[in-house]
């Protein structure tokens, strides 16, 4: 259909713009954030420009890349609901990301946003100030709430984590509602990208069990590897640095790794001809990896 000029400007296109993606997950503790640090830690090792966001008011994305909110002066609440520019609240890390830093008082951000007309949008507005990145991370808070959908409202896409254990996924049925109602009124480009399964021991079936039935349940693809489970992941954030920087060579941080270079793939996938063949088909994506032992 498409000329092969056509294609390059596509493809020339795509490399200026930034992919968004959203983690997110109503549910608290099933690696979000621990997702955002290492994903963009892992794009970053790969060149590319990223951008995290930190949108929980609990602030662990922040401390975990070694910055105390106690020590900063403005924060996303500034951006979010006091119109200051974000350029003026990013900060560097060590990590070799960029982040938009979050502090308690994002908790007030919240409730101030709620009275206010285009509150889906804050976050898309902010992020317009900021194009030079290839990614964009939001780390989302453990709830439905106006946050949560403002970053729906600004992503491209949305990575669900999931953490393989008994019943985790019932909150999942009431993210996909509220990713409808997103794509219905603020998004119609929102897509769900996938689930990632998180703290995922693969000693068990049952690890495994609950992953088939998510698939079947939802129709979600599943994104590969699982992230293996391991106390190195917890050890992290103490050191404000993610696993790929603390234990280097950890299966965890190469499994971070090749989740990063799948999303990559598919980004050029989406937007432009990469001289690969055409757009992944997600039946044929997950059997190829089917069985791998990732120890
Ligand atoms: P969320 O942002 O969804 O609340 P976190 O990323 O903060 O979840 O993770 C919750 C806890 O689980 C943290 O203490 C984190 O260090 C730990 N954790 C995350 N991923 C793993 C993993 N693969 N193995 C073991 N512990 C993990
Ligand atoms: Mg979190």
């Amino acid at each position: 259909m498409s000329s092969a000029g056509d294609r390059r400007e596509a493809a020339a296109q795509w490399a200026a713009m930034s992919t968004t993606l959203a983690v997110a997950n109503q549910k608290g503790g099933v690696a979000k954030t621990t997702t955002v640090a290492s994903l963009g830690s892992a794009l970053a090792e790969r060149g590319s420009r990223v951008l995290l966001v930190d949108l929980d008011p609990q602030s662990c994305l922040t401390f975990s890349l070694g910055i105390d909110p106690e020590d900063l002066e403005l924060s996303l609440h500034h951006v979010l609901t006091k119109g200051v520019d974000p350029t003026e609240v990013l900060v560097t890390t060590e990590e070799g990301v960029d982040l938009l830093p979050a502090t308690i008082e994002l908790a007030r951000a919240e409730a101030d946003l709620l009275t206010r007309t285009g509150r889906e949008y804050v976050i898309r507005t902010a992020l317009e100030e900021l194009d030079e990145y290839d990614w964009v991370f939001l780390d989302c808070p453990p709830s439905l709430g106006v946050l949560t959908v403002a970053a729906l409202t600004a992503a491209d896409g949305v990575l669900i984590p999931l953490q393989c254990e008994t019943l985790s996924h019932r909150g999942v049925g009431q993210l996909l509602d509220t990713v409808h109602d997103v794509r219905r009124f603020t998004n119609r480009g929102l897509e769900v990208w996938g689930v990632l399964p998180t703290l995922y021991d693969g000693r068990t079936n049952h690890a495994r069990a609950v992953l088939d039935n998510i698939s079947e349940t939802y129709d979600l693809e599943v994104l590969e590897p699982p992230i293996p489970k391991s106390i190195r992941f917890a050890e992290a954030p103490a050191a404000g640095r993610s696993i790929l920087r603390t234990a280097r060579g950890h299966r965890g941080a190469d499994a971070y790794r090749e989740v990063a270079k799948a999303l990559t793939e598919r980004g050029s996938d989406t937007g432009s001809d990469t001289g690969s063949e055409t757009g992944s088909d997600k039946g044929a994506d997950r059997a190829s990896d089917e069985g791998e032992d990732v120890s």
